[in-house]
């Protein structure tokens, strides 16, 4: 059931899942299908967490967050988890366009395009291009050889910039990644990318997460949005549910937590219930970057040429992970919304429409301290940057745009509750320690992004559904211990 604003969810549940962003919601998801009593929690107003969209001009326009790209895994995640309807819209991006002062390519972002790119427009022999992609493909998590990025690629391309942007710029507005990551990191996510290219959900992100949610209650997951989560109860070393900001408690005998691994550990339970060396190990987990966005909506009746959906578009003269992250935006990433992206719903008005947003990674030390005033110029700032862009990738765009607005490091905090305003979670050091939390406390489980691997639209969805086995494992250990108590009359 969907409760209503003033309702309390009535315990004990089977599993309370804090936080619906693609990890919560698809753990949600299996777990009632599995025939748990689920409890998930919201503290926003709608599902989806970054996977988000919001209307503006009496729903004129509406405006994607996070609906760039994401592999062909994608795919076969939600025709498993979720339902074939959600699967069969996740389709291709026709091209992808990279646009800056070394290079201006075009490409359908497969392994065999790179290839070619890389030995016919880079120059590089085609049996060092093969020996790279092995080296990713052998990659796994389990067998970390302590490489970065920027190791692996002089490994290959020796100091070749231009290529290094070719092949992390894109890795970088998919999970943030650097080049002193480790390169694991990277291997593993661009290797899922190069599969089959790039694919987005045609619909837009409101049609994907309300029929997630219609899914999630016809599978009798109840659902309780405007629920903020203060504070996860444990007993000893036991999770007993969790309180409300309200103060309800709601008795569970085990909680799933979506929220940022921070909040989690330090926020929610408290440092006092975990072991000092836990602590030690989750205060030196990194967060990763955070982002800047601009929307742009086009008057209705304008349009623009079919140009791809994806422009890596940057004027610095060279990739260094500074200059991507600097307010200067030097690079931001065009995600480009045509009518068949996001094609007109009967009867909403709307008809055909096109939008841009522009994508920019930002550090969250660069906005936390600004005046007001600062703080506006800084937007206006990134959106004249986005305009002055935009029209030269597409010339005349500026004056067809009725609607812009900026988001800020500050707002991904605002609406996420992510520390740092991080964008992707937290550095690949935060995977052990949100994979070993419920070795820590009994009952308690982390699914959401983290270590660069489990995040993005799939690495979440998945990391959901490795997390809900481990819940389920420990929920038939509970019932059966129960069994066997009752049985021995204890
Ligand atoms: C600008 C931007 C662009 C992106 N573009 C892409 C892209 O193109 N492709 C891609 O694959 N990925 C992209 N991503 C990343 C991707 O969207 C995220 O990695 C993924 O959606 C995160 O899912 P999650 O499950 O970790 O949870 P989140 O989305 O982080 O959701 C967590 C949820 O928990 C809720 N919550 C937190 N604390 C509490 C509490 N105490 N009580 C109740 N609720 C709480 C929050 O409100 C939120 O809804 C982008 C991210 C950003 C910011």
């Amino acid at each position: 059931m969907l409760y209503k604003r003033k309702e309390r969810p009535e315990g004990p549940y089977d599993v309370v899942v804090i936080g619906s962003g693609l990890a919560g919601m698809t753990a949600a998801k299996k777990l009632g299908k599995n025939g748990r009593r689920v409890l998930l929690l919201e503290s926003h107003n709608k599902l989806g967490g970054f996977a988000t969209w919001f209307r503006r001009k009496q729903g004129e326009h509406i405006f994607d967050v996070s609906l760039h790209g994401f592999p062909i895994g994608m795919k076969k995640t939600c025709r498993k988890y979720w339902t074939k309807e959600i699967a069969d819209s996740i389709k291709q991006v026709n091209k992808v366009r990279f646009i800056n002062p070394q290079y201006d390519l075009e490409s359908d972002f497969t392994k065999e395009d790179f290839t070619e790119k890389l030995v016919g427009h880079f120059d590089v022999p085609r049996e060092t291009v093969e020996a790279f992609f092995n080296h990713l493909a052998n990659m796994n998590f389990y067998d970390d050889d302590g490489m970065t990025n920027g190791e692996l690629f002089r490994k290959y391309f020796g100091d070749r910039n231009d290529i290094t942007r070719f092949l992390l710029e894109p890795i970088v507005y998919a999970n943030g990644s650097t080049l002193e990551d480790p390169a694991i990191s990277y291997g593993i996510v661009f290797s899922n990318f190069m599969s089959k290219g790039v694919y987005i959900y045609r619909g837009g992100t409101d049609k994907l997460i309300g029929l997630m949610k219609e899914d999630l209650l016809e599978t009798g997951v109840d659902i309780k949005l405007h629920a903020f989560v203060e504070e996860i109860v444990v007993e000893g070393d036991v999770t007993r549910g969790v309180r409300l900001k309200d103060g309800t408690f709601i008795e569970a005998k085990s909680v799933v937590s979506n929220a940022n691994l921070h909040n989690t550990i330090f926020k929610m339970v408290g440092k006092e219930k975990w072991a000092p060396d836990y602590v030690e190990a989750a205060r030196k987990v990194r967060l990763n970057t955070s982002s800047c966005q601009v929307f742009m909506g086009l008057a209705p009746g304008e349009s623009i040429p079919d140009m791809g959906e994806l422009i890596f578009y940057s004027e610095d003269k060279e990739f260094s992970t500074d200059a991507l992250l600097s307010p200067k935006v030097g690079s931001q990433t065009f995600s480009l919304y045509y009518p068949n992206t996001r094609p007109a719903v009967e009867g909403d008005g709307r008809g055909d429409r096109y939008a841009v947003v522009s994508s920019s990674n930002a550090r969250y030390e660069d906005w936390k301290d600004l005046s007001e005033a600062e703080y506006k110029e800084r937007k206006e700032y990134n959106i004249e940057r986005a305009l002055s862009c935009l029209d030269k990738v597409i010339p005349g765009t500026r004056k067809k745009i009725n609607y812009v607005d900026a988001s800020t490091p500050l707002t991904v905090e605002k609406y996420t509750h992510h520390k740092g305003g991080a964008s992707f979670g937290t550095k690949f050091e935060g995977l052990p320690i949100s994979m070993g939390m419920h070795k820590e406390i009994k009952g308690l489980f982390h699914a959401g992004s983290v270590g660069i691997i489990m995040s993005g639209w799939l690495g979440a969805a998945n990391y959901g559904v490795i997390q809900s086995h481990e819940v389920d494992n420990y929920l038939d250990k509970i019932d059966t211990q129960k069994t066997t108590e009752n049985q021995l009359g204890l």
